[in-house]
């Protein structure tokens, strides 16, 4: 197998671009933060099926990362990672260090809209304005034609696809279903923090979802109802708090209302844990 190339500047990321786009191919870009597992490699098989080229990038964004939160300790493998990558398939990694992606005098950002005022945007204000702005560059220095993210994180693939089309970007935005353990839980590279008993108590999130989404079809009159008793149960398996668990507009994430395509999301911490998941009603 050819060794994987490995870009770390925009220069060098372009120069291949450009060659390859020369060449009329297709150029799929999926971008990540790392410690890579099966869920973004079935986004790297995604891309690959939509593509000529596909083109991962690993960058840990700070912009997206309160003072408080985990940036420090978020987990850095590449190694391991372009070893997976390279087995995949995939054509080349981009993976910019922090002063290539905000050198000195960095000054400008991307404000997303209402799609990213409640849920995460209330508990992370920082987030989707980080985001946005890193995922804006990644594709002006990738010019891929197409991009794949996962339904993992829901509602940033709906602020996404809302930039996309807002500022005319020209990327097409492919979903990926979401990757789960045996026992229901959303591969994330933050189950890594969870202890035993953590791990154990995790997927009472995807079961909570399932059985509300149930809930929702049948009975959304007691909606208010059956998320008070989701909660109560996520908490009684040993989550520590719970920020959000509600049924929203799939696209738009305002709060739902009958008739409209729903998505139940939630957010919980397990000890120093933040989890997210979700599901659509099927
Ligand atoms: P991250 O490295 O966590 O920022 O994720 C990079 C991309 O992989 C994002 O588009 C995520 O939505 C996606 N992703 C993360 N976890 C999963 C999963 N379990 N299944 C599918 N896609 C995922």
């Amino acid at each position: 197998m050819p060794p994987l190339p490995v870009f770390r500047t925009k220069a060098d990321l372009r120069q291949q671009v450009t060659a390859w786009r020369q060449d009329g191919q297709k150029i799929a870009l999926v971008p990540t933060m790392g410690a890579l597992h099966a869920g973004h490699l079935d986004l790297i098989r995604i891309a690959q099926s939509k593509a000529d080229r596909v083109i991962a990038s690993i960058f840990v964004n700070p912009t997206q990362f309160a003072p408080h939160e985990d940036l420090d300790r978020y987990p850095r493998q590449e190694a391991a990672d372009r070893d997976a990558l390279s087995t995949a398939g995939c054509d080349g990694l981009y993976a910019p260090t922090t002063h290539v992606m905000y050198p000195a005098g960095f000054d400008t950002s991307i404000t997303p809209g209402r799609v990213a005022e409640r849920l995460e945007g209330a508990f992370r204000p920082h987030f989707f304005g980080g985001v946005a702005t890193v995922v804006t560059k990644l594709f002006l220095q990738a010019l891929p034609d197409v991009a794949v993210f996962g339904e993992k994180d829901w509602q940033q693939l709906q602020v996404i696809k809302r930039m996309v089309i807002d500022l005319d970007l020209g990327v097409d935005i492919v979903a990926a279903p979401t990757r789960r353990e045996v026992d229901g839980l959303a591969l994330s590279s933050r189950n890594a923090y969870l202890s035993d008993a953590e791990r154990a108590a995790a997927p009472v999130l995807k079961q909570v979802l399932d059985d509300l989404a149930l809930k929702v079809r049948d009975e959304p009159a007691q909606l208010a109802m059956h998320m008070e008793a989701g909660i109560k149960r996520i908490l009684s398996a040993g989550f520590r708090a719970v920020d959000y668990l509600e049924v929203c507009h799939a696209e738009t994430l305002s709060p739902w209302q009958a008739g409209d395509p729903a998505r139940i999301l939630v957010a919980a911490w397990l000890g120093q844990t933040r989890l997210i998941d979700n599901c659509g009603l099927d």
